[in-house]
């Protein structure tokens, strides 16, 4: 399915126990790799939020195809814990197929909390995130240039030469563009309320209203009416983020789910975007 949320071309696939992946071409990256596509071998950057088989059994498959089409081994980022078993998990196919030692590049890095690791022009924020394993969240900082106010209206000309004279013609900002959160209970967005000012929010919402009550924390998930309680007890929690909720259980169909949201209040029925 293909979002574009704030702007940033998303294409995804999320049912919980089956497969999450989010693929931002834009950054040349994966988020969650529970399947590959062929879109997504063509991303070099897999950030795997866990190693949970629905976010992670895309990964060989990512290696073989890109070995295959001659591409760059790709780079699996995955929370530090993992980061071994991840390698003895390729190894181990490695051996069933018999490969020779110069088929298995891939660079397999393992992130902890505070960690930045550059992605292209940009670069991305780990943190901590609260699940049943070892499990990370990511947010991707962009700069933006803006012209200062002094030169807004001017003719290009006029640019061209004051830049000539060595003149500052832009302020610089780094922006949030894209916070990403796995599997995760709402503890990680108690402990991390600052992902709320990225332009783009992807949250899980594994639990509906309806067929499941609110049970806090319940196998390391969130409940979509655990999001709205937030939102009522603190005003303004998701700021202006576009907010894209995944990762819904495989007993919902997708009307069932667009339902649930339709009963949401007005303001958080605007912000919500659905990947179902
Ligand atoms: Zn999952
Ligand atoms: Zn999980």
């Amino acid at each position: 399915m293909a979002l574009r949320p704030a702007g940033l071309e998303l294409e995804g696939f999320s049912i919980s126990g089956l497969a999450t992946y989010v693929l931002v071409p834009e950054f040349d990256a994966c988020f969650d790799l529970g399947h590959c596509s062929v879109e997504a071998a063509k991303l070099r950057n897999v950030f795997l939020s866990h190693v949970h088989q629905d976010h992670s059994l895309g990964v060989p498959r990512h290696r073989s195809l890109r070995a295959m089409w001659g591409m760059k081994p790709p780079r699996f980022y995955c929370p530090a814990e993992s980061a071994a078993g991840l390698r003895e998990f390729l190894d181990a196919l490695d051996r069933l197929e018999e490969r020779t030692e110069d088929e298995r590049g891939a660079d397999i890095v393992g992130v902890s909390p505070g960690d930045v690791v550059p992605l292209g022009r940009r670069k991305v924020q780990v943190f901590d995130v609260t699940h049943r394993i070892a499990s990370r969240g990511f947010t991707v900082f962009e700069t933006r240039r803006k012209l200062k106010p002094a030169f807004l209206g001017q003719p290009g000309e006029h640019l061209a030469r004051a830049h000539e004279n060595g003149e500052i013609l832009y302020d610089y900002k780094d922006i949030q563009r894209f916070t990403y959160i796995g599997d995760s209970t709402l503890a990680t967005l108690r402990a991390h309320p600052e992902v709320s000012r990225s332009e783009v929010l992807v949250l899980e919402s594994t639990y509906l209203p309806g067929r499941d009550p609110v049970v806090p924390g319940k196998w390391g998930h969130t409940h979509l009416l655990e999001l709205v309680e937030l939102a009522r007890e603190v005003p303004g929690f998701f700021g202006s983020a576009r907010v894209v909720l995944k990762h819904f259980s495989m007993k919902y169909d997708p009307d069932e789910v667009r339902r649930a949201l339709g009963a949401l209040p007005p303001e958080l029925r605007e912000q919500f975007t659905l990947l179902v």
